[in-house]
């Protein structure tokens, strides 16, 4: 079997046309910001060895052909650089990864007449902005899997080393190497390393993808939906943690059961609406008011619970002061009629193990402030 240049070329560009249709269809509409940036870095990279394929050397078109590859090729890797620091968080390298998308087809087309000096060129670049997504890649990161990024760098490293090997034949070594088509082992390994790489580093965007939305799915699943607090089952599960810290360290810890006075009289009086947007005024000024590390909660219905780690009873009941004086003024303002709560406060004792004696206390207690006529504290 003989492989020629040409041939591995064809098949590239069938490859990454494919997959330029095929990883839209599979990832779906409503998308983040960096699958669309994949999506493009596919689309724009075909469209670089579209013109590649097309061009032919001595032709009138060939200069813009290649420079246009080069476009595409260029800014392609950059929208790759793109979405992977999309998936994976801010980082720095994006002013060095687009400074190379433009210079090297401007490098390229500037040194058109030199076939050593624009093949150096354009690969040292396409080089160098690979191993910039790869250093993207390899970074440490607790909270994304390391399985694509492995996929994604490997392949796109072996890309970089073989785009190297291909711009030093044709800087260093032109007669053994003095054009894209010729048979030459650097071209030949170019063109089969490109064709393992880039069906490759599709699995490795699908994967991001995946990993992105199940993120987001279980974020959704631990969100309350109206007022964006944790809801009941994600703050039991987090309460875990804070008490056995609270107990290992013999920290104090306390707890905070609100819930919103006469609110069925509000929503009645005022409409369901009024009465949801009462539900969020609370929620923010609860939001607003916490310390890091502090957790709060939508309970129930028109209940909210607070857990303040490191906190005495009195520094507690500071906070409920503080929220509540916050909630009354804003209430007026915000909302138009007046908004108070009473509260429940129950302190971590040395039998607590869970959340529910706790809550089982405050709750207890909010009975209490709500027999002793409403918009108080008591503790238990
Ligand atoms: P109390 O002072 O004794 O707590 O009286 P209350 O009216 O606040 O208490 P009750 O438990 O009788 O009523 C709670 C109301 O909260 C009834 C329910 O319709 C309303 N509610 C629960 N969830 C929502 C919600 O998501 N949006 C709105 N608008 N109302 C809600
Ligand atoms: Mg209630
Ligand atoms: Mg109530």
């Amino acid at each position: 079997m003989t492989l020629d240049a040409q041939t591995l070329i064809v098949v590239l560009l069938m490859n990454m046309a494919t997959l330029s249709v095929a990883v839209p269809a599979i990832m779906g509409r409503q998308l983040s910001r960096a699958a669309r940036c994949a999506q493009a870095s596919l689309v724009l990279q075909t469209a670089g060895w579209g013109c590649l394929a097309l061009s032919r050397d001595g032709t009138p078109w060939d200069p813009v052909l290649s420079v246009l590859s080069m476009v595409g090729l260029a800014t392609g890797t950059a929208m790759l650089w793109e979405s992977v620091q999309g998936w994976l968080g801010p980082r720095r390298g994006r002013r060095g990864v687009w400074m190379l998308a433009v210079a090297m087809p401007l490098g390229y087309a500037v040194s058109w007449s030199s076939y050593p000096l624009r093949v150096g060129w354009s690969n040292a670049g396409l080089a160098l902005q690979l191993l910039l997504v790869c250093a993207l890649l390899v970074r440490p990161t607790p909270h994304h899997g390391r399985g694509w990024r492995w996929l994604m760098a490997i392949s796109l490293g072996a890309l970089a080393a073989v785009s190297l090997w291909r711009g030093a034949m044709g800087a260093f070594f032109t007669e053994a190497y003095p054009s894209f088509r010729t048979p030459h082992p650097a071209m030949l390994t170019f063109g089969l390393v490109a064709n393992l790489a880039v069906p490759l580093n599709a699995v490795g965007l699908l994967v991001a993808w995946r990993e992105e939305a199940e993120r987001a799915l279980r974020q959704l699943a631990r969100t309350d939906s109206l007022t964006g607090l944790l809801n009941r089952r994600a703050l039991d599960d987090e309460a875990g943690a804070l008490i056995a810290l609270a107990r290992r360290h013999g920290d104090p810890l306390s707890l905070l059961l609100l819930d919103i006075d006469r609110f069925k009289a509000i929503n009645d009086r005022h409409g369901h609406a009024a009465g949801d947007r009462a539900l969020c005024l609370l929620a923010g000024t609860l939001q607003a008011a916490l310390r890091r590390g502090d957790l709060a909660g939508r309970w129930g219905g028109e209940e909210f619970c607070v857990l303040l780690p490191r906190t005495a009873p009195a520094d507690a009941m500071a906070f409920d002061a503080r929220l509540r004086a916050t909630l009354r003024a804003q209430a007026l303002a915000e909302l138009g009629f007046p908004l108070d709560f009473s509260t429940g406060l129950a302190h971590l004792q040395a039998a607590d193990t869970t959340l529910q004696p706790l809550v089982q206390r405050a709750d207890a207690a909010l009975y209490a402030a709500k027999d002793a006529g409403r918009g108080q504290l008591r503790a238990a």
